[in-house]
């Protein structure tokens, strides 16, 4: 997976990405890591890349052409035409199935705006995808591209050191993981619970699918809606919620 950002801040995409488990995978060689310097490509003398918007208003807007030589630098460079992402909180909202498809990708491209955004016209000329990563406004693209980027490669092969951890987490299946424990047994009188220790593995199977059902129903109905359950699965969600509801009544 190669990929590539057109940016104002490079070194805040460098400094994120090349930490920890992407650290790793780029000193691997499982990923790479371009961060395109939009400033580079602004052909003027102060290195502008900005101006005031037409039709008046506050802030500037990042002009269309030093954002479109950044991405031709880019373009001529990959094997196809690739696949360009702008960050912007009027995309897309990003979820873990848009992680697995993007994840097939050879390159993929992330454009960050920043000020006020950018000029429409290179906008429709270059992007493919407009992505947000949540109903609220943040001052750049750069923490989104590098949000999307973090959950993509723990979908590319090798990156994770037990692959089977990025299967099974929360939302595999639209279902959020159940709850994990780690040593010591108690904690602040907590124990872990029995089965989780019992070495029976199909039992421990039973009670965490029940567990991450119990967790969706309670912090995420509407993921539930996706979720493939067996009829008598669905008939414990039914049981949940109505036992919750005649606890909401008592308390009122
Ligand atoms: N004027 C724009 C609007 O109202 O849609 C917001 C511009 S925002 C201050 C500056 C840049 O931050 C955007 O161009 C985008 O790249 C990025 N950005 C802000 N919030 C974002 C979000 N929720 N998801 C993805 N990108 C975001």
């Amino acid at each position: 997976m190669n990929f590539h950002v057109l940016t104002l801040f490079p070194e805040m995409i460098e400094n994120g990405m090349n930490t920890s488990i992407t650290g790793r995978a780029i000193a691997k060689g499982l990923l790479t890591l371009e961060a395109v310097n939009i400033r580079d490509y602004a052909f003027n003398k102060h290195q502008k890349v900005d101006d005031y918007t037409y039709g008046g208003g506050a802030g500037m807007l990042m002009q269309a052409e030093p954002v479109y030589l950044a991405y031709e630098a880019i373009a001529e460079r990959t094997a196809k035409k690739p696949r360009v992402v702008y960050l912007t909180p009027q995309g897309q909202v990003f979820n873990q199935a848009m992680a697995r498809e993007m994840a097939l990708e050879e390159d993929l491209v992330f454009l960050c705006g920043h000020y006020e955004g950018i000029d429409e016209r290179v906008l429709e000329e270059i992007v493919t995808d407009y992505v947000s990563i949540g109903d609220y406004v943040l001052t750049g693209g750069e923490l989104p591209a590098m949000v999307m980027m973090d959950s993509i490669s723990r979908m590319v092969p090798g990156v994770l050191n037990n692959q089977e951890s990025g299967e099974t987490e929360s939302f595999a299946g639209n279902l959020l993981e159940y709850p994990q424990y780690s040593r010591p047994e108690e904690w602040h009188g907590k124990k872990v619970p029995e089965v989780l220790m019992s070495g029976h593995h199909a039992n421990i199977e039973k009670w965490r699918r029940e567990q991450s059902i119990y967790r969706t129903a309670k912090r995420r109905p509407d993921l539930l809606k996706k979720a493939d359950l067996t009829n008598k699965e669905w008939n414990y969600v039914r049981q949940l919620r109505k036992q919750w509801k005649e606890e909401e009544e008592q308390t009122k």
